[in-house]
């Protein structure tokens, strides 16, 4: 009799690559890129051809100077977006927005109106208002609020934001308008991770523009961070996934043995990619660059059925919704090659986990890179203040980032010999390392511009590329024009950590401005001297979180504690450490999140990793329980009765005591499962014995975590005695060798 794994696996080996409706050109070759990218957003070209110049116009300078945005411009915009959006065969809109569930949400309008006609007679008109582009109101009391929901009104609105372009999204039998969204409650505090991008984006803008100001910038108006993501991710085969209770619930195999072949051969990173796989991605691609969204690379990653895609660098607010909606995309279109995209940071253990590479720089309003190195004297002791204003955001706000980072599916990840540790360090290479060594020195005292230029820092961005890789170990390293934030989960809504890294920076800006601006009032006339005693300042002060080494090394942990570094292990110990005022207080003071938010957030950061946790317990029980156990034991009465047999036979004592032994692994490997749910069990019951969460939260990852790992050890060892036939669960060979 076949079992659902065996249909499984027979479904998986015929599936073929799947091809879909690409546009072509008239002789058949598949249309170039550039042909159909941004088809579907409505862009500012698109804007521009359609708007009156005046009111054009008037958008621009809200988008470029901030000025006001009126009733008028939404109106306007709004009769050109239903107009564009009717026309490509859009029914619907919805305000897109960032709540913190860690997803996307959406309200679904109809554009229907009812018109009195003439007669009375009333007529279904397509409508669309600005009020109705520029603001909804979705019930706020669903969403996590972080407790704010008990002093404020339920109510919550999201509000356009007309920085971020808005797209349509293709479903199978219609197209919706979506409207990137801020979402805020009543009393205007946010609820959503848009809100305070929003604000540390000017405030990066801002603490830059006048630190350029003193550095003798004074044209630059606008400093804009920048951000590159590289997405890793998983498939796997849709049957599989419906067979894994672990799957589809928590998004990670809460059991299943390592199979013999893993990622030892180091076959995969770079390999060809499968066909099915191929196929999968240039569908995506295809919906993606209809999105406007600039996804340049593909490959494979480490591990076996782990891939990455990367786009180029847009601005972070736009680059945060593309990496939002890519994900949602990728999702939905691996679907359709009967795949399962698995975001999770570590969905098989004993293999790499997913991270998500947070490229990030500052760039002027005239294009300048400030983490890039320049041709002239000035432009690089710019870079390098620039380099040490990131030292200083990483070393002052260690905790902070740290936690931006963490949460239950990352915890599994970061720390583990194959992501970067809980220790906050900066990699900036051996180049620039000598550079700020010197410096710290004294070297640069006299001569600032005679030092920078014989200290080669202008030709540092090849000589920085070459050491890119060179360290994958350090969670926040310089890769020659920007900084590369590594520690960052793979699920994770970047958005959080990019706020808190722009809030980081904007603080070290205005501290480094302020002790600038008295050097200079104390030395008119003497500002590359001033620059440069500054920065030797900051290099030393900031030494600490400077480190070149293996950070996966025991060392690293003994010499990172010596030098006073936090090393925050998991989530509970980013919760409390994050927690203390002197750890954000910078959040609330560079007015990225109020008070009351800031509180906001750790209380749902704590909720959701108490859930997830609690989710993976039970699941585990249940897993094991209802599939493990009984093959288990099935296997027992099989293997029980082969020794009867066998002792029945009499004559061969060897072969009897064997069969045996194997009866007593199997009973043993047995009741190791059996009694290690119990002790679950146990230890759930015991995590709540309290009602302080951070309490919970701790005996949660400390006390419930082990013990499920004790319980999937045992699991595992049954699954290497138990007749393959009777196994439930796909196993990982089967679903991490698809081809
Ligand atoms: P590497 O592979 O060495 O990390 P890539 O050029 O592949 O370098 O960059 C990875 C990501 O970094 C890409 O998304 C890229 O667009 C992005 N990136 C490059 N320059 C910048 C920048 N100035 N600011 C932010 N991201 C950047
Ligand atoms: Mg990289």
């Amino acid at each position: 009799m076949s079992t659902p794994r065996d249909e499984a696996r027979l479904a998986v080996v015929s599936r073929q690559p799947r091809s879909f409706d690409v546009p072509r050109l008239a002789d058949g070759h598949r249309a170039p890129v550039s042909s159909f990218f941004g088809r579907h957003v409505l862009d500012l070209i698109k804007l521009r051809e359609r708007m009156p110049r005046e009111t054009f116009n008037a958008l621009i300078s809200t988008l470029r100077h901030g000025s006001p945005l009126t009733k008028d411009i939404a109106e306007t915009v709004a009769s050109v977006a239903k107009e564009w959006a009717v026309a490509h065969g859009a029914t619907h809109f919805t305000h897109w927005f960032q709540p913190m569930t860690g997803l996307t949400a959406e309200k679904h309008d109809s554009f229907i109106d009812l018109n009195v006609q003439t007669m009375g007679e009333l007529r279904v008109i397509e409508k669309f208002s600005g009020s109705q582009l520029w603001q909804s109101e979705p019930d706020a009391s669903s969403f996590p609020s972080g407790g704010m929901r008990s002093t404020f009104e339920a109510r919550g609105y999201t509000a356009w934001d007309p920085s971020s372009p808005m797209f349509l999204v293709e479903s199978a039998n219609g197209r919706t308008l979506c409207i990137p969204s801020a979402y805020i409650s009543y009393h205007g505090h946010s609820l959503d991770h848009k809100t305070p991008l929003l604000r540390s984006i000017e405030s990066i803008s801002k603490h830059s523009v006048a630190f350029l100001k003193l550095l003798g910038d004074v044209d630059v108006k606008q400093v804009i961070a920048t951000l590159g993501v590289e997405q890793e991710y998983f498939l796997v085969d849709r049957t599989h996934n419906a067979l894994r209770a672990d799957l589809m619930l928590s998004e990670r195999t809460l059991v299943g043995a390592i199979s013999p072949r893993h990622q030892q051969f180091e076959d995969h990173y770079f390999g060809t990619i499968p066909p099915r796989v191929i196929a999968f991605m240039e569908e995506m691609e295809f919906e993606l660059y209809r999105l406007g969204i600039p996804v340049r690379t593909r490959h494979n990653e480490v591990a076996p059925m782990q891939f990455e895609m990367a786009p180029v660098f847009e601005d972070v607010n736009l680059g945060i919704d593309h990496n939002v909606l890519a994900m949602d995309v990728a999702r939905r279109v691996a679907l359709r090659h009967d795949f399962v995209c698995l975001f999770h940071e570590k969905p098989f253990a004993g293999i790499n986990g997913s991270g998500k590479h947070c490229n990030w720089s500052m760039m002027t309003d005239r294009g300048e890179n400030l983490l890039e190195p320049g041709k002239t004297p000035h432009q690089n002791l710019r870079f390098l203040a620039f380099i040490a204003v990131c030292l200083k955001a990483v070393h002052d706000h260690a905790v902070a980032l740290r936690w931006s980072v963490s949460g239950a599916n990352n915890d599994l990840r970061l720390g583990a010999n194959e992501a970067p540790p809980a220790i906050l360090s900066v990699f900036v290479g051996q180049q620039l390392t000598e550079v700020l060594e010197r410096m710290i020195a004294g070297e640069a005292a006299k001569d600032p511009e005679h030092f920078v230029l014989e200290s080669g820092v202008a030709k540092l961005p090849a000589l920085a590329k070459d050491n890119t890789d060179r360290n994958r170990t350090s969670p926040f390293a310089f890769t020659g024009n920007k900084f590369e934030f590594r520690a960052v989960g793979s699920s994770a809504n970047c958005a959080v950590p990019m706020s808190i890294l722009n809030a980081a920076a904007s603080t070290a800006l205005a501290e480094m401005t302020a002790r600038l601006k008295k050097k200079l009032d104390a030395k008119p006339g003497h500002r590359d001297q001033c620059v440069a005693e500054l920065l030797r300042e900051v290099f030393q002060e900031t030494a600490a979180v400077r480190f070149e080494g293996n950070g996966y090394s025991e060392e690293w942990k003994q010499e990172a504690a010596r030098r006073g570094l936090p090393n925050l292990v998991d989530t509970p110990a980013a919760l409390a450490a994050v927690r203390e005022p002197a750890n954000h207080r910078f959040l609330v003071d560079s007015g990225t999140f109020s008070e009351l938010e800031v509180e906001s957030r750790f209380n749902v950061a704590m909720e959701r990793y108490l859930k997830q946790v609690e989710l993976e317990a039970e699941t585990l029980i249940e897993v094991v329980s209802t599939q493990v156990i009984p093959a288990g034991e099935r296997q027992l009465a099989l293997t029980g009765s082969a020794v009867q047999a066998m002792a029945g036979l009499g004559g061969n004592a060897k072969a009897a005591r064997a069969s045996d032994t194997r009866l007593q692994q199997i009973a043993e490997a047995l009741s190791r499962v059996i009694e290690g749910v119990n002790e679950l069990r146990a230890a759930l019951t015991e995590a709540h014995g309290t009602h302080d969460e951070a309490k919970v939260c701790e005996a949660l990852g400390r006390k419930v975590r082990p013990k499920m790992d004790d319980v999937r050890g045992a699991a595992d060892r049954l699954e290497m005695l138990v007749d393959d036939a009777l196994w439930p669960l796909p196993k990982y060979r089967e679903m991490l060798f698809v081809k």
